[in-house]
């Protein structure tokens, strides 16, 4: 089987104005992450390389903040481009919150492949989730993402404390984009947020993973954020379960597996790594 790996680089980092509740990014949150308005883009080109040296196919360009303004579109431009010129075989995926098709039409310009912005949790429980900006208008994106012409990747975050009858809400929702990838985030507890919940069971994320396929047979199911920590051991255990992707290397804010383990692990199950989209 043959699996796609993808990395994450943080480019703009925290101080968002937003209050999404599992997102310690948000301005109404206390946290000790490192903050930046913007990453050198020599430290950018220089983590797609590393990226690509670790098999990923994807490489994903992540802004925190609601969306695209003039400056932030331009500076994700000029990242892309710098990253397409030197190491032009990796796919580049832009994710920048909220955005107009003409901004994204810009970024496909710049070399950007696909955008991701993950719809989160089911419109009925979003609400509980964030209070500053709608379900409606992450949704929208991403009909924007695809009038814009780019392929779409969009997933969420589970083990909030939505319901049943959420996940299954939230999945129709995903059936009505059809998303290209769609990234499944377990929700890891932090001290700081005040998002109190019971970690994830590892039979129940599973089950997470095989619904979606279920639901997307044509996507490819990405787990993201959460596959260490609520998965441990079983945490490969995913591919058996649908999933076809993993997020490589660490996350937004929090620590992930090491790359080169997640490689010799794989590979010693059989496992190859695509170095092209189908
Ligand atoms: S908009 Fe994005 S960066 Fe901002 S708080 Fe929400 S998830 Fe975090």
């Amino acid at each position: 089987m043959q699996i796609m790996l993808c990395a994450i680089s943080n480019i703009a980092s925290g101080n968002c104005s937003e209050d999404c509740k599992y997102c310690t990014q948000s301005a109404y949150v206390k946290t000790d992450i490192h903050k930046y308005r913007r990453k050198e883009i020599s430290q950018i080109v220089l983590e797609a390389k590393i990226a690509k040296k670790n098999e990923a196919l994807g490489f994903c360009l992540v802004t925190a903040g609601l969306g695209l303004d003039d400056e932030k579109l331009e500076y994700v431009c000029e990242a892309a481009r710098a990253v397409k010129k030197e190491v032009p075989d990796l796919l580049l995926i832009a994710c920048n919150g909220i955005a107009n098709v003409e901004q994204l039409k810009e970024l496909k310009k710049a070399g950007i492949f696909s955008y991701n912005h993950n719809l989160e949790t089911s419109k009925e429980f979003f609400p509980q989730i964030c209070t500053t900006h709608t379900w409606e208008s992450r949704f929208q994106t991403n009909l924007n993402a695809k009038e814009a012409g780019l392929m779409l990747c969009c997933g969420g975050i589970y083990g909030m404390g939505e319901s049943f009858e959420d996940r299954i809400s939230f999945r129709k929702s995903l059936q009505e984009l059809q998303p290209f990838s769609s990234p499944i985030n377990f929700f890891i507890a932090n001290d700081n947020l005040n998002l109190k919940v019971p970690k994830l069971d590892v039979d129940e994320a599973l089950k997470i993973i095989s619904d979606t396929k279920e639901a997307l047979p044509q996507t490819v199911i990405m787990v993201a954020g959460g596959r260490e920590v609520v998965l441990g051991k079983r945490q490969y255990e995913i591919f058996k379960a649908g999933a076809s992707a993993i997020v490589i290397g660490d996350y937004l804010t929090t620590k992930g597996e090491e790359p080169s383990r997640d490689i010799v692990e794989l590979k010693k199950m059989g496992f190859t790594f695509a170095s092209e989209c189908h």
